[in-house]
């Protein structure tokens, strides 16, 4: 992450958004979509044991109502997924969904008339209670596997409802008080567990969602408070335990270290105010980090503190890896003392001295003291120049480059 992606990224905002209740039915109507096919084949099991029992007892109109069954099973299957792919490609689904309420509500209906012409044809024999007691099963596993969503249960259980009201009521099939009783009293129980059910499924939907979203949240502050631990929140550089952790994890890599202080900054804080001193030190950041992507896009660059500035070149002076440290601290003085921008005050100046120093990673206390030692010398020079230490004991050996 750059610093700028982290400002991106960054909200300040710790409310998680409302999740709103269409969102909530959306997700549940999706699930319950995907599940519906599946749930289908508990009608195998009806349909069977009724099949048997048709064939038994040679009852035709069983079997039409059988395929009248299967048809809708079909028509149930092709329309819930139908409407699935109508919401997830975010279309208008609302003809669709109502042709998959009317096939749930058929289906239910189907299963209502099925008992109502069992019972009137065979009369009172194993094979009408048979039937009877598997039809009930199967409505209350429909109905409770497709409570999660209103949009199943409700026109299942209500055409099944409207149908064995309108058989007894208005066509004058006659059950015993007891069984149309038991009938009344199935369907309402049923209504009311479809509703907590359904009540319920929102509930945890609504939930399930609360806890991605909070996880979400909690993972992108985890990387956000990460990334601040180990980065100079106003340069996006590497701070300077950050550095020390990744050095030490080098082992014996030679690693050659350049310093880099901006000359006379107390000046330009002092002539231009703060607000502008802390505009050059960003300057000078995004300008090694684009220096360092062009000659040494391995370089571990961080700021180690104020105006001074660290880079570490892993695997550098190794032959054939990379330029030599001494090259590229030159291209950062040059880019540096090039640096301009159009807001500053036209005589703005900005310059840096460098040291360079040469020596493994295990030794880096030892190469940083040479390195400062380097840069001093750069300052005593004259500024705005590199000088680079001997890697033994810290003396400035190779000539001084000047600007
Ligand atoms: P030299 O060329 O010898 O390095 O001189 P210099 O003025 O750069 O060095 P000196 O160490 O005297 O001054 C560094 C100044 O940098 C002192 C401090 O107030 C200022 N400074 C340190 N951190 C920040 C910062 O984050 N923002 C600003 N604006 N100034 C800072
Ligand atoms: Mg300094
Ligand atoms: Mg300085």
């Amino acid at each position: 992450m750059t610093n700028a992606e982290y400002q991106d990224s960054y909200s300040g905002d710790p409310d998680i958004a409302a999740i709103d209740k269409a969102e909530v039915g959306r997700k549940l109507l999706i699930d319950g979509l995907e599940r519906r096919i599946a749930g289908q084949f508990s009608v195998f099991i009806p349909v069977g044991v009724i099949g048997w029992i048709a064939s038994l007892t040679d009852n035709r109109a069983l079997w039409i109502f059988l395929g009248l069954q299967i048809i809708s099973q079909l028509a149930i299957t092709a329309s819930s997924q139908w409407l699935l792919r109508a919401i997830k490609a975010g279309q208008k689904s609302t003809i669709r969904k109502n042709l998959w309420m009317v096939a749930e509500a058929s289906s239910g209906i189907i299963w209502a008339a099925m008992m109502l012409d069992v019972g009137t044809l065979i009369g009172g024999s194993d094979a009408v209670l048979t039937t009877w007691v598997t039809i009930l099963v199967t409505m209350v596993v429909s109905v409770l596997l497709a409570a999660p969503i209103a949009g199943i249960a409700f026109p299942l259980l209500g055409g099944f409802t409207a149908a064995v009201a309108a058989g007894i009521w208005l066509f004058g099939k006659d059950f015993s008080s007891f069984a149309e009783l038991a009938l009344a009293f199935m369907c309402i129980a049923l209504f009311i567990l479809a509703k907590a059910v359904n009540l319920q499924a929102h509930k945890s939907c609504h939930d399930g969602i609360e806890v991605e979203r909070l996880s979400q949240r909690l993972a992108e502050e985890l990387r956000r408070t990460s990334w601040l631990s180990q980065h100079d929140r106003m340069t996006g550089l590497l701070n300077r335990s950050a550095l020390q952790e990744r050095i030490a994890e080098l082992g014996d890599i030679p690693t050659p270290l350049i310093l880099l202080d901006i000359d006379h900054f107390k000046q330009i804080n002092d002539s231009y105010g703060h607000g502008q001193g802390d505009e050059v030190i960003a300057a000078v950041s995004a300008c090694i980090t684009e220096t360092l992507d062009k000659t040494a896009p391995d370089a571990l660059a961080a700021r180690w503190g104020g105006e001074e500035f660290i880079i570490a070149l892993p695997e550098c002076n190794v032959p054939d890896h990379q330029a030599d440290a001494a090259e590229i601290a030159e291209s950062l003085r040059s880019a540096v003392a090039k640096l301009t921008h159009q807001d500053w005050p036209a005589r703005l100046r900005v310059t840096g001295s460098l040291g360079v120093a040469y020596g493994p990673a295990s030794a880096f206390s030892a190469t940083f003291k040479s390195a400062d030692s380097a840069m001093y010398d750069a300052k005593e020079q004259g500024r705005n120049r590199i000088v680079c230490a001997d890697d033994q004991n810290g003396k400035v050996i190779k000539p001084a480059r000047a600007a």
